[in-house]
């Protein structure tokens, strides 16, 4: 059913947004749908240098998702993990608050030596995906250093210091993106939002603070956004008005907006559509868009393509609104 229902996109290229597990999820189940015409763009506003090593939490969850290798109880890292080296780490007195598995580690070790050579993280990324026989294109927001920070009443905290190190228990003032302003997107992320075969941009349910707004804050990706003319479409990453795992609604709260789906629509003023929850079907009137009410809860791989198949039947069905979009 899903595939007659997505035909009019089909053998179309198709652009999706993406942070880490959330994203990760509606991202795979589109990879399934339509293998290599998904290209997804990762934040790496979480990237941080670690033990010496480079580390992109967002990457490696798309990539560990998409290639099949990732832990689904634990919710992060790979499959079959053993944490050998954190253990040796803690013996000799090292830094183990942000855990490394043994299996993850290989990956930490082998980016950073390949940025040290000269090879970029986009390329890195695109020659580790291949090697793991992942069908679509995934590529970091940017090469250049973005560095999310989370200003707190405790003061100014770097991203993996708040999330991993302090549990997200510090009350959020602001977000900041160091070097945003200067760092470019990557000449293949552009080229992939300004494909003029594009079907669809969908915002996969990420935490829209932590990890889409750190894409958005390169301002050639807004831009981009900005004259796009396939139909964007974003998915809530609340249910029943509560984020599945992390801190989405603690931060709303803490910046002072309410945590339903009109914030989230306000929060993406450029999307031509937002797919809700059936859980918060009550709050549709209150947003001044067009609107999906389905089942966005992504327990099982058939939830997965069933939402991805529901983002691009919902695209397809907002392919005029889009060009009147542009058009005005
Ligand atoms: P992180 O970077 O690993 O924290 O992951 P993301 O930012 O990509 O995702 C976090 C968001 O995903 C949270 O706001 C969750 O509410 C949302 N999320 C996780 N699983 C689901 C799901 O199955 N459905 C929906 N709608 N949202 C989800």
């Amino acid at each position: 059913m899903s595939a007659q229902r997505t035909t009019s996109l089909r053998g179309r290229p198709v652009v999706a947004l993406c942070g880490g597990v959330g994203g990760a999820k509606l991202a795979l189940g589109l990879q399934r749908l339509i293998g290599a015409d998904l290209t997804v763009i990762v934040n790496t506003g979480d990237d941080f240098e670690h033990l010496g090593l480079h580390v992109s939490p967002d990457i490696d969850t798309v990539v560990y998702t998409l290639g099949g290798l990732s832990d689904l109880e634990r919710g992060w890292g790979r499959a079959g993990e053993s944490w050998n080296f954190i253990e040796a780490l803690g013996a000799l007195g090292g830094e183990t608050w942000f855990r490394l598995g043994d299996r993850d580690l290989a990956m930490h070790v082998d980016r950073t030596r390949a940025l040290r050579s000269g090879i970029s993280l986009t390329e890195f990324t695109a020659a580790t995906a291949r090697r793991l026989g992942i069908a679509a294109d995934i590529l970091p927001m940017s090469d250049d250093r973005v560095e999310t920070m989370v200003i707190t009443a405790e003061g100014a905290l770097p991203f993996q210091r708040y999330f991993v190190g302090l549990q997200c228990a510090p009350v959020v003032k602001r977000l900041e993106f160091s070097n945003a302003e200067r760092a470019a997107a990557s000449s293949q992320v552009l080229a992939a939002l300004r494909n003029p075969d594009l079907a669809a941009i969908i915002i996969c349910p990420s935490n829209p603070y932590l990890s889409v707004d750190p894409i958005l804050a390169l301002s050639d990706i807004r831009k981009a956004l900005g004259v796009v003319t396939a139909p964007i479409v974003a998915v809530s990453p609340l249910i029943g008005g509560q984020a599945v795992k992390g801190p989405t609604t603690k931060i709303m709260a803490e910046l002072g907006v309410a945590a339903d789906s009109a914030s989230i629509a306000r929060h993406y003023p450029f999307i031509d559509g937002l797919i809700i929850d059936e859980a918060d079907r009550t709050e549709a009137g209150k947003i001044d868009l067009p609107t999906l009410i389905t089942s966005t809860f992504m327990r099982s791989l058939a939830d997965r393509d069933r939402l991805a198949a529901d983002c691009l039947d919902f695209a397809g069905s907002l392919a005029a609104v889009a060009l009147r979009r542009t058009a005005t």
